[in-house]
């Protein structure tokens, strides 16, 4: 506390007016160091004679409060008086979060329903935002920081308020104040929708694969007709009236809709769509209007057709849910961690299909999930939705971080190479790969100087990406991570921020200027 306290001294910030403050904080390196602390510049603030900064020293980050009178009460810490200064620090802990919340709004995650783009940063260490909003800031697309679902969360150990609580303190190191949102992600139960609202996350995304029924799509005519006559008569004729031998035009395009088909959509989907209704008005009921839902049916065996994207559509309006955005399944391969696998025309005209669509069923955006590392469909995902869309990415951010840890500590690497290997297996009954392990070199084979190159390799990078859950179940394995990844933190933030910034200008986002 006595080097942090030398440092803002130091700097004459104490003293400073508001226009003095954020003259200081324009100029000169992102860290201000002496000896084995540092205060981010970016982070400064004053507010009723108090400066709030994040502030490093030794192994650990803390968020700082400093100033001549009291302190204000609320944050948790040690404090101590110095030199005429009262000081305190504070954990980066979810309790002060929220504290920093109330003096600082613009650190809590918001509603992003007005914002055309927004892009999901996924980030599951808790580490890579600043790389994220260094990327973000400059574009006109608005972060979704803290993103996670509950199989990353178990997989990484963490709970919702601990990824709100990073995201906050590192909005706040990076004084980057233009909101951001926070996405309790693929959640199927209305408890763990609660837990993500009791953290404050204003974002569900509702994934509905486990109350659609995904079986109707392959049955024949006949069982499609016996298992629609079990249904009652109201939701019978009013599919019958409203779908079969219809058709459709939006934004242009024909979709006609045969008798059979719309049976086949109220079975499959009847019960997904009134179960949405219900999350709908359960989140409406504890955040007003200020929340984004996100309806997901991506988890799915086959893609999503157009007259069931048209169905569901039309039924999550009759029933006034608020969608902000839909994810549908799209043609081809999303898969984790590497590029389109597809032909990218066929990819392009069922695309810009859902985004009409969309655009006529109430204008919510698309959402693309698994868009990590999907560059040879970014522009077309760019041009027809007119950038009104939600992009999701989080294990490439991770990669960014193992990449640093390649470059930085090559044993390191190795050995998480060899623990990756040996947990594919478990890992590869959670997420769709076509990793090939007879493709992933030996690491004691290679160079320290050929380790980076790893990520590049599709197998490798595909392996890395989805085997986080094993290798941060490694306690010493782990350590090092986090211990490597702060020893680097600069290279690790700009590592993150280029990656990312591909991603957003791929898309073709608005650069500001
Ligand atoms: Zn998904």
């Amino acid at each position: 506390m006595e080097t942090i306290l030398r440092i803002v001294k130091e700097s004459g910030i104490v003293d400073a007016d508001p226009a003095g403050l954020e003259d200081f904080k324009a100029r000169g390196a992102q860290r201000i160091s002496k000896d084995k602390a540092w205060v981010y510049r970016r982070s400064i603030q004053g507010r009723g004679g108090v400066l709030h900064f994040i502030g490093g020293a030794g192994d650990e980050k803390s968020l700082y409060l400093v100033g001549e009178k009291a302190l204000p009460s609320g944050f948790e810490g040690e404090s101590a008086r110095m030199g005429g200064l009262s000081i305190l620090k504070a954990a980066l802990s979810p309790r002060n979060a929220k504290c920093l919340h109330e003096v600082f709004p613009f650190t809590a995650p918001v509603s992003l329903r007005e914002r055309k783009t927004t892009i999901g940063c996924g980030d599951r260490l808790g580490l890579a935002t600043p790389g994220h909003l260094r990327a973000a800031s400059r574009y006109d697309i608005a972060p979704v920081l803290a993103q996670q679902s509950i199989r990353e969360l178990t997989l990484t150990g963490r709970d919702f308020p601990g990824v709100v609580a990073d995201a906050t303190f590192m909005v706040f190191q990076e004084g980057y104040n233009r909101g951001y949102g926070a996405d309790g992600d693929h959640l199927k139960t209305i408890q763990d929708m609660d837990a993500a609202l009791a953290a404050g996350m204003p974002m569900i995304t509702l994934d509905l694969s486990d109350v659609m029924s995904a079986a109707p799509a392959s049955w024949s005519r006949g069982k499609v007709d016996e298992e629609f006559e079990k249904l009652d008569e109201g939701a019978r004729s009013h599919v019958l009236r409203e779908y079969a031998d219809k058709t459709f035009r939006p934004g242009g395009t024909e979709i006609h809709f045969s008798a059979i088909e719309a049976k086949r959509c109220a079975l499959m989907y009847l019960r997904a769509l009134d179960f949405s209704r219900e999350v709908d008005s359960h989140i409406r009921a504890r955040r007003g209007d200020l929340y984004d839902l996100e309806i997901s049916i991506d988890e799915t065996t086959a893609p999503t057709l157009p007259e069931h994207h048209l169905f569901i559509a039309g039924e999550l309006a009759l029933r006034r849910v608020m969608v902000s955005s839909l994810a549908p399944r799209f043609i081809g391969e999303f898969q984790k961690g590497i590029d389109y696998i597809g032909n990218v025309d066929d990819f392009e005209r069922q695309f810009a299909v859902h985004c009409e669509i969309a655009k006529a069923s109430g204008g919510y955006k698309i959402s693309i999930h698994s868009g990590s590392d999907k560059f040879s469909v970014y522009p077309a995902i760019g041009r027809h939705t007119g950038m009104r869309l939600h992009l999701k990415t989080a294990g490439t951010s991770w990669l960014q971080a193992v990449l640093v840890i390649a470059r930085a500590n090559p044993d390191l690497f190795r050995r998480m190479l060899d623990t990756a290997v040996a947990s594919f297996a478990e890992a590869a009954k959670l997420y769709q790969v076509s990793t090939d392990l007879s493709a992933v070199p030996n690491a004691r084979d290679l160079s320290d100087a050929e380790l980076p190159g790893l990520l590049d390799a599709r197998d490798p990078r595909q392996l890395l990406h989805i085997t986080y859950g094993g290798l941060l179940r490694d306690a010493e394995i782990r350590a090092g991570i986090f211990q490597t990844l702060w020893q680097n933190e600069d290279l690790h933030y700009s590592a993150v921020e280029q990656h990312m910034e591909k991603h957003i200008r791929l898309l073709g986002a608005r650069p500001l200027i």
